[in-house]
């Protein structure tokens, strides 16, 4: 496969503080850019992280079209790279890009080019523990038409950002609310596409909770507003009684990666894992009969994040003493073990390079 490679004159390296990563905010020197038009994915090329000539007729910043991921690499202790879990989040690239109208792309026109950049950008992944190089990759629209069609044309690119654990002071629990007013989706809409959508959607009632004080809104199901969707931009756990719960992928939600990690690794423990939908009501009782241990929300950038209080409708219950389960410790050193090559990979999760 041919990749075209353009290297940056000087590396901005040295003027980054390894120390006091943001989640976000520092981008590496090089990324990934290539371009679909008639009807075919064309040559990508490497070159110095930069900005996008845009038409203002662009019409994904009309209609939205596009979809991204989110995933990791790591530098294990004999200085090779770890991709997590690459194949998974190709798959669901793929998935949204069909829900969205976007063109497939094969695995190879995913995988080598993201690894040959890791390679050229390779200094750029923290090698210490709890740091790691975050990968965007993204698909947009690029006709220049402003009536509504699906697209004929597309950007795909991938850029990275080396970043700092996700939680400077541990793995904090959150206090999460729900919110009466809005929703995140509703099966059938974009819920289960990882889709700019979604987190326009998300905006406004999580300011909401911020304003109220709580980190994150725990999002209950469109139509009953019963049922529990996720937390935030992650997918939540519960154990209650020696039950691991979590709700089902029933097109509401974000198949997430790390939820996939989780419930292999519980399943392989011994622990009884349960998907199945979970009222809001039925966690609150829960609390009461003492039965509810933990509870857990899981993404890639965060990996496992404890949730210490949930409020809803004026009420409020507190989770484990407002302190960080056992499983959720056991979990989080489990796949971060994992992660960074310290611990057998048993599952064949992460690609080597
Ligand atoms: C990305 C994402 C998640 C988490 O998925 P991971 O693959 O575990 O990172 C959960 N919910 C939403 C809405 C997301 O966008």
């Amino acid at each position: 496969m041919k990749i075209e490679i353009i290297k940056k004159q000087q590396s901005g390296l040295a003027k980054i503080d390894f120390n006091n990563l943001q989640f976000g905010d520092t981008f590496s020197d090089h990324m990934i850019t290539m371009d679909y038009h008639d009807q075919c994915w064309k040559t990508p090329t490497i070159k110095p992280y930069g900005a996008f000539e845009l038409f203002p007729g662009n019409c994904y910043l009309h209609y939205g079209q596009a979809v991204f991921e989110g995933l990791k690499a790591f530098k294990t202790p004999n200085g090779k790279i770890n991709i997590f879990r690459p194949d998974a989040h190709y798959q669901r690239l793929n998935n949204s890009s069909q829900r969205l109208c976007i063109p497939k792309m094969d695995y190879d026109t995913f995988i080598k080019p993201l690894t040959q950049l890791l390679q050229i950008d390779s200094a750029w992944i923290p090698d210490k523990k709890g740091c790691s190089l975050y990968i965007r990759p993204v698909i947009f629209a690029t006709d220049n038409f402003i009536g509504v069609k699906i697209s004929d044309t597309y950007t795909y690119f991938v850029i990275t950002s080396p970043v700092g654990a996700y939680y400077k002071g541990g793995l904090m629990p959150t206090r999460l609310t729900t919110s009466g007013e809005h929703v995140r989706t509703i099966k059938g809409i974009l819920g289960e596409a990882k889709t700019p959508a979604n987190y326009a959607a998300s905006l406004l009632p999580q300011e909401i909770a911020k304003k109220n004080g709580f980190s994150q809104v725990l999002w209950l199901d469109g139509i009953e507003k019963q049922y529990i969707d996720e937390v935030g931009t992650a997918n939540v756990f519960f154990l209650i009684g020696d039950e691991l719960i979590t709700p089902p992928l029933d097109g509401s939600i974000l198949a997430g990666i790390t939820r996939d990690s989780i419930i292999t690794l519980a399943k392989d423990w011994g622990i009884t894992v349960c998907e199945r939908r979970i009222s809001i009501d039925e966690v609150f009782e829960s609390a009461k009969q003492n039965t509810l241990k933990e509870i857990f929300s899981t993404g890639t950038a965060v990996v496992i994040s404890p949730v210490g209080e949930i409020e809803h409708n004026g009420k409020s219950i507190v989770i484990n003493n407002n302190e960080i389960g056992h499983l959720s410790q056991r979990l989080y050193d489990e796949i971060t073990a994992i992660q960074y090559g310290e611990k057998e990979d048993r599952f064949g999760w992460c690609l080597t390079i």
